[in-house]
């Protein structure tokens, strides 16, 4: 194996194969990276591919691993390889072993929304008032007695058995019941289900600890509780576990990570060998001057000493802007900029502390006419049809998961009122059975009407459980859109959203098709269990001409040329909680850490005097961080210019941003000067549809045109037919193949080839 990419140090943490091992190092110093020079090291030393599991932080990082493992070690060879999140990781060993604790294969994986409907049925069964007990707390609560490994009685043994307490005992009881039923695992419960499968049957533990010789992982820092006793127990016999981390960059602590996992992981593994990086080869040297500036504020820390050999660089660049959107077309303006000398708009990133700092940027974006996505938000498997189209392909993968069933009982409407499915229900409980096992026959209690379409609905359901099997997938799902009437229902709504839901439901079989390709697997299941383990942190697609929105903490991990972090206030970031706690506080500095060390090139940081945010306005002060970093490192835009033109006062007319007015209204895809586009073919106007007869926008297109899809990217025109309202357009995409959209509401302009 040729190491000589890596430095000395990096190069011993590669080469020593045995027993446990620590790698702490501080942000960009090549932690990632020796891990994968390592992997590919066990195996150009013999360790068989299917010996090792490695496990990161999302299944982005996993999948890129094994491709960079591949390309050292050659095409192939890490096939058998185990690597992927602690959860994908955990479901792989379920489906195989989970009969053993009374559960069947073919469970459902429940989503907070599904766990939040259980929870609701639940307390009114039980006459709980959701006031007293709001199941949004429940669930926050159920979820930390997991990730301490404590069933409800345990849980409730520890607890000041109040009132409270006791009604929260009898919820959690009734919720693990239920999911038992239903055949239903929550996200928790499939590391914890994972360590009670290890627990009460030790050969399969002893088949899995012969199994993986070797166990890594990546950003230890982030583990909890259970997932430390998860790696612990697996390497317990070999004991060739490497883990990696920076403590300086443990972020998830709200959500029960445990920094002390690797603070103390010389006590808890015995002869560990400990390696430290130093040298940062990401950032230039302002950059790291400025993380560590900030970083040494902490006092929980391990004191580390990171350097680089790159020159000082540029210094960061401070935006103090009027409100929200002055800092906002600040960024666009600044980006443009950057594009315009050359750097491509993948990489650059904007980042911010809370999701709902994303929707002025974003629109600031539309209408400056410059690409981008935005990571997290909602995503496309949260959209209404499309998550009612899952259910029924979940009922038919699993009968029993009735949170799924009586989502489309009656979507769409087929006569089967909530009455019905509260008489449908007494009867299962009253059998014992699932609710999908009395459809066939439903009770003679109901009357004439509803009893049919029960029984319809059943036959339904039947015939496509049957149909499952004789047909490719894809095929199967489109059948299954077409057979239920999900497609159909759409029509009844205006254009445009019947254009972009029945895009959706397209969408959606697109994603099967290209699951099937990518993976090799053609199972109904395979496919839904990979939809429940896409995780926030896995939305981002690869896309090198736009420009990525994300949290801070989305941003762990990844580096980019251009970093500009925004609302950089107190009480933003750090946040108002922060504010009043110590601790809080230090991990609001690692996430400041964390933001900065993006950052290969180029730093922006920016703050508005005036936000306004959550329907509120704010005058917030300057973060705490910025004061944090020496002023020798700052360049503080405005200051420059008053000096440049010898003002005196510091009023100056804020970045303006364009008007609505200039280009067409906000929130309607891209509208802008085209003039201002790189790119862009002069005189053209964005898709403004509307303000465009559409025997217009149909002479606008033609076969063999460039264009740009909002979502989709790059694209070349394939067809152009129909006329007024009903015009469409195909267009052939480089990375989704051939899509057809309605001419008046696509988000698409023409590019300069
Ligand atoms: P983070 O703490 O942000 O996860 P990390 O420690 O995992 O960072 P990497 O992402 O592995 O760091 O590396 C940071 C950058 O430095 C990458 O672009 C990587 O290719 C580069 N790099 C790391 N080590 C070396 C080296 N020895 N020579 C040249 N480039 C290196
Ligand atoms: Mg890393």
């Amino acid at each position: 194996m040729d190491l000589s990419k890596l430095n000395p140090v990096q190069r011993e943490a590669a080469s020593v194969l045995e027993g446990p091992l620590l790698i702490l190092a501080g942000a960009g110093s090549g932690k990632t990276r020796t891990l994968t020079y390592r992997i590919a090291n066990l195996l150009d030393h013999g360790v068989p591919a299917y010996g090792i599991l490695a496990m990161t932080f999302t299944n982005k990082a996993a999948r890129e691993m094994r491709e960079r493992v591949e390309k050292l070690v050659g095409p192939g060879t890490a096939e058998d390889m185990w690597i992927g999140t602690f959860h994908s990781v955990c479901v792989r060993i379920l489906r195989r072993d989970i009969e053993k604790l009374g559960y069947q294969r073919s469970f459902t994986i429940y989503d907070d929304d599904d766990q939040l409907r259980v929870l609701k049925d639940q307390e009114k069964k039980l006459n709980v008032d959701e006031k007293f007990l709001p199941p949004k707390e429940v669930r926050r609560e159920i979820s930390n007695a997991k990730n301490r490994l404590l069933s409800a009685d345990e849980w409730f043994a520890q607890s000041d058995k109040s009132r409270r307490s006791q009604l929260l005992h009898d919820v959690f009881l009734a919720y693990e019941q239920t999911l038992r039923e239903y055949s239903a695992l929550d996200f928790d419960d499939l590391l914890v289900k994972t360590l009670q499968l290890f627990m009460d049957n030790p050969p399969v533990l002893e088949y899995y600890q012969r199994k993986f010789r070797h166990v890594l992982v990546d950003e230890y820092q982030d583990t909890n509780y259970v997932q430390y006793e998860f790696v612990r127990l697996l390497t317990a016999v070999s004991n060739n576990l490497c883990v990696v981390g920076d403590d300086d960059q443990s972020i998830y602590g709200w959500r029960g990570a445990d920094i002390r996992n690797i603070l103390e992981f010389e006590k808890d593994f015995q002869n560990v060998r400990v390696v430290k990086l130093e040298q940062n080869y990401r950032s230039t040297a302002n950059i790291l001057d400025a993380a560590n500036q900030v970083i040494a504020h902490n006092e929980g820390r391990k004191e580390k000493a990171l350097w680089t050999e790159a020159p000082a660089g540029e210094k960061i660049q401070l935006y103090t802007a009027q409100d929200e959107r002055d800092e906002a077309a600040w960024i666009c303006q600044r980006a443009r900029q950057l594009h315009g000398q050359g750097m491509s708009f993948g990489e650059m990133a904007v980042l911010y502390r809370s999701h709902p700092q994303s929707r002025v940027i974003e629109e600031m974006f539309v209408r400056s006419g410059l690409p981008y996505r935005v990571f997290g938000g909602t995503r496309f498997y949260d959209r209404r049809e499309v998550k009612d189209a899952l259910a029924y392909l979940r009922v038919i993968v699993n009968p029993a998961d009735t949170v799924s069933l009586k989502r489309i009982i009656n979507n769409p409407k087929r006569s089967i009122g909530d009455a019905t499915v509260a008489q449908l229900e007494a009867e299962a409980a009253s059998q014992q059975v699932p609710l999908f096992s009395v459809l066939p026959d439903p009770p003679l209690s109901l009357s004439a009407r509803p009893r049919r379409c029960v029984g319809d609905f059943a036959e339904l359901m039947f015939r496509l459980i049957a149909a499952q099997d004789n047909m490719p997938l894809a095929e199967f799902v489109q059948h299954v859109l077409s057979e239920t009437g999900l497609d159909a229902q759409l029509d009844n709504e205006d254009a445009e959203a019947y254009t972009a839901r029945r895009d959706n439901l397209l969408e959606l079989v697109a994603a099967v098709r290209e699951y099937e390709t990518k993976s090799g697997d053609h199972t109904l299941s395979g496919y839904l269990e990979n939809v429940s383990l896409i995780t926030d942190l896995d939305r981002q697609e690869d896309a090198p001409q736009y420009v990525t929105l994300m949290t801070l903490h989305a941003a762990k991990g990844l580096e980019y040329d251009a970093v500009f972090i925004s609302g950089m206030e107190e009480n933003l970031f750090p946040s108002y909680r922060a504010v009043m706690e110590d601790d809080r506080m230090e991990e609001e500095r690692r996430l400041a850490y964390v933001g900065i060390t993006r950052a290969r090139k180029l730093l922006f940081l920016s703050l508005a005097r005036q936000r306004t945010i959550y329907n509120q306005i704010n005058h917030n002060a300057p973060s705490i961080f910025l004061k944090e970093i020496p002023e020798r490192l700052i360049n503080d835009v405005q200051k420059t210019a008053r000096q440049r033109f010898g003002e005196e006062t510091p009023r100056r007319a804020p970045v303006r941003p364009p008007r609505p007015t200039d280009f067409g209204t906000p929130g309607m895809g891209l509208k802008r000067d085209p003039a201002q586009i790189p790119g862009v073919t002069k005189g053209f106007v964005a898709s403004p549809a509307r303000a465009l007869s559409s025997s217009a926008l149909l002479n606008m297109y033609r076969p063999g045109d460039r264009v740009m899809h909002r979502k989709f990217g790059e694209g070349t025109v394939e067809r152009v037919w129909g006329k007024g309202g009903e015009a469409r357009i195909s267009i052939s995409f480089t990375a989704y193949g051939v899509k057809e959209f309605s001419l008046s509401i696509a988000p698409i302009f023409k590019i300069d080839t």
